[in-house]
């Protein structure tokens, strides 16, 4: 009996565009989703743009134009990454649509007739001059415990004393840079501490199976807490200006984004029902039918950052929001990725870059491949390391698995007319890899892909072996050998054959390929119970190129390249030798949109460091107000680092961050230069200017 499955990945924040950490997710949940379609379930893999809250509102703001307007701008770029890597979502939606809203209010609703919310009043900053309440990473001031200047209101990062804004000396709002104030207002709790709750989500999380036992330790320590880290109430309102969801019946005060952004997974799946979708892709029940249905496998893939929202507040909100909403069946959680070892900072999207990796012309299929090879069911990181990716690649899908078909597909077509023997084929060598099916079937269920991925390299090798004592090529120099070869060669393409069938939820498109040269229709899950006999073959075409060394320079950037791009932690103008002024109109001219697209911000140099084999550049740590970034700068020549400190300038702050030798620089400092002489000099804003305000 076939499963419907309804499948998610977490609503990526569309404040930007996807980093590498998305892309990993979604090639997990595209290989588990089309694994499925493979084996005959229908799938409804719905994703979406995750579009309130305050961040998202500030940044429009600074751009001078309407979160509408940012959203919008986001989702548009959206599809060259989803496409890009192969990702195949049903449907992809947005947290601020209609659907949300009618389906966010009801939820609401609902759990305030089931008595699960209450009204507690709660002091907070408050920024007059944007009159607006201040989440606290929106306040810096000096930490009370050392008296260090500029600490975040939650923690100094000088002697990591936790505190809370209110302890802060001299506190500042971030955007304003005024004395905030404290104020009073009334908050909207979600009741996750009624023994309702509590009693629910114990038997929730204990249900065998649904969840891995890592997440389940996790997710029970914050339910048993006692005392400071006793689960609390969950505070779901802010107060208004916020982009988001307006509370029934409580006029200023808007849903917290995080209990919109879960229901943005059923708005995108009943917007999907509502464009006739979900009908042309064979389910016939309306939205309300599907989701009330208890056969439909409702699951969530997750990072691990956001355990604590999927495995407590979402399911108790659709516990208690009652019919047709239904709890989910299972939460998957992945670890991270990280670069050679270094961790990948999600909000900062350093390192590899997606978009680039396909600018540099790679194959999405390589990606796809290296990251499921290591990807298991733990909540384990996961790391990209550049040597690594090109020697997997090439060893294992050009060396061994390509390998198979580059040596076996000539001979059929030039000794037997193109055309498969009619068999039977009696090989142990497909016999076994036959009867790996389920087992590697069973890898995929359970997301161990890693497993999945040894077992069929482990079935190439057997096969590379099988040609090389077989010698296809010997056997073709005397035709008294045609009926071995033949045998060698249909053996060998039937092998292939499976492999690739065995692959397919990774690599779709290698696949396709394939298909077109076996011409033969899409490979489904059961087409491993026959082989492919007494068939006309399609002479074979090149299926896929090496990894080149040199394309890892150019995704990743090289110090050493041909200077074509500038490296970011350069200055605007080379420091040692500053090319003579050009004449002001050389440059042309470019529209205020081509200016703005440059992100200028204020930035204190909070440390300068020498860099240990560098002969030009300083490591700066620059403070963005909200963000810490790292900059090399080619400024060596004209600062002493120790005069740097605590100075403020101008950094390019959306510049792709560029690994050079020494680290990943993540943005570029401002310097001026002339045609007299080397001096370099960095440009400092007017006093007044704070940390992250925008230069336009
Ligand atoms: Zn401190």
């Amino acid at each position: 009996m076939p499963r419907t499955l309804f499948v998610t990945s977490a609503l990526p924040y569309a404040n930007g565009p996807l980093h590498i950490g998305h892309i990993m997710e979604y090639i997990q949940v595209d290989t588990w989703v089309r694994f499925q379609r493979l084996r005959g379930n229908a799938v409804h893999f719905m994703g979406a743009d995750d579009a309130h809250g305050a961040p998202i509102m500030l940044k429009a703001e600074a751009e001078g134009i309407t979160p509408e307007q940012l959203v919008a701008r986001v989702a548009a770029d959206r599809p060259k990454y989803l496409q890009g890597f192969h990702i195949s979502f049903d449907h992809w939606h947005s947290t601020h649509s209609p659907e949300n809203t009618a389906l966010s209010q009801d939820v609401y609703r609902r759990l305030k007739a089931a008595g699960l919310i209450c009204v507690k009043p709660v002091e907070q900053f408050y920024d007059p001059v944007k009159k607006m309440f201040l989440a606290d990473r929106y306040i810096k001031g000096e930490c009370p415990n050392c008296h260090s200047k500029d600490q975040y209101g939650d923690a100094c990062e000088v002697c990591s004393t936790v505190y809370s804004p209110t302890d802060l000396i001299n506190p500042y709002s971030t955007l304003s840079g005024a004395k905030p104030e404290l104020r009073t207002s009334d908050h909207f709790f979600f009741r996750l501490s009624d023994p309702r709750c509590v009693a629910f989500l114990k038997e929730w999380l204990e249900t065998p199976g649904r969840l891995q036992p890592q997440v389940v330790n996790k997710a029970k320590e914050w339910l048993s807490g006692t005392g400071d880290k006793a689960l609390g109430d969950w505070d779901v309102s802010r107060d208004a200006p916020y982009f988001g969801i307006e509370i029934p019946d409580a006029p200023g005060k808007y849903l917290y984004v995080w209990l919109d952004a879960p229901i943005g997974y059923l708005a995108a799946l009943k917007s999907y029902f509502e464009a006739g979708k979900a009908r042309a892709n064979g389910e016939p029940r309306t939205f309300e039918q599907f989701l009330a249905d208890p056969k439909v496998e409702q699951i969530h893939f997750i990072g691990k950052d956001i355990i604590y929202f999927h495995t407590l507040f979402w399911p108790a909100m659709l516990k208690f929001a009652g019919a047709p909403y239904k709890v989910p069946d299972h939460v998957y959680v992945h670890g991270h990725l990280t670069l050679s070892g270094d961790k990948m900072s999600k909000s900062r999207g350093t390192g590899l870059s997606p978009l680039r990796y396909l600018e540099v012309g790679m194959n999405p299929e390589w990606l796809r491949y290296y990251i499921v090879a290591k990807l298991n069911a733990n909540v384990e990181d996961i790391d990209f390391n550049p040597e690594d990716f090109i020697a997997r690649i090439n060893s294992d899908l050009i060396g061994k698995y390509v390998n198979i078909a580059s040596r076996t597909a000539g001979f059929v077509n030039r000794h037997f007319g193109g055309r498969l023997p009619a068999g039977p084929l009696e090989s142990p060598l497909l016999k076994d890899l036959q009867a790996a099916a389920p087992r590697i079937a069973e890898f995929y269920e359970q997301r161990e892909f890693g497993r999945a991925i040894r077992e069929i390299m482990g079935a190439a090798d057997v096969a590379n072996a099988y040609i090389a004592q077989h010698a296809p090529w010997d056997l073709a120099k005397d035709r008294a050998n045609d009926a071995q070869l033949e045998t060698v060669c249909a053996v060998s393409l039937n092998v292939f054959r499976l492999l690739t069938l065995y692959l397919k939820p990774v690599m779709p498109e290698l696949a396709r390929a394939v298909e077109a040269f076996l011409n033969i229709p899409p490979l489904k899950w059961d087409d491993a119970n026959h082989l492919l006999l007494d068939h006309k073959i399609n002479p074979y075409k090149h299926l896929m190129t090496r990894v080149e060394a040199k394309q890892m320079d150019a995704l990743f950037g090289s110090l050493n390249g041909n200077g074509a791009t500038a490296a970011p932690g350069a200055p605007a103008a080379p420091a040692a030798a500053p090319a003579p002024a050009a004449a002001l109109a050389d440059a042309g001219t470019i529209s205020i949109d081509d200016f703005r697209k440059v992100d200028l911000r204020v930035a204190r140099i909070v440390e300068a460091e020498h860099v240990e084999g560098a002969d030009k550049l300083l490591k700066l740590t620059l403070d963005l107000g909200t963000e810490t970034r790292t900059v090399f700068s080619g400024i060596k020549s004209a600062y002493d680092p120790a005069t740097l400190k605590g100075r403020l300038t101008v950094m390019v702050a959306n510049l792709t961050p560029r690994k050079m030798k020494f680290g990943v620089s993540q943005g570029m400092v401002l310097a001026a230069s002339g045609e007299d002489g080397p001096g370099v000099y960095l440009l400092e804003p007017d006093s007044g200017a704070a940390p992250g305000m925008r230069v336009t």
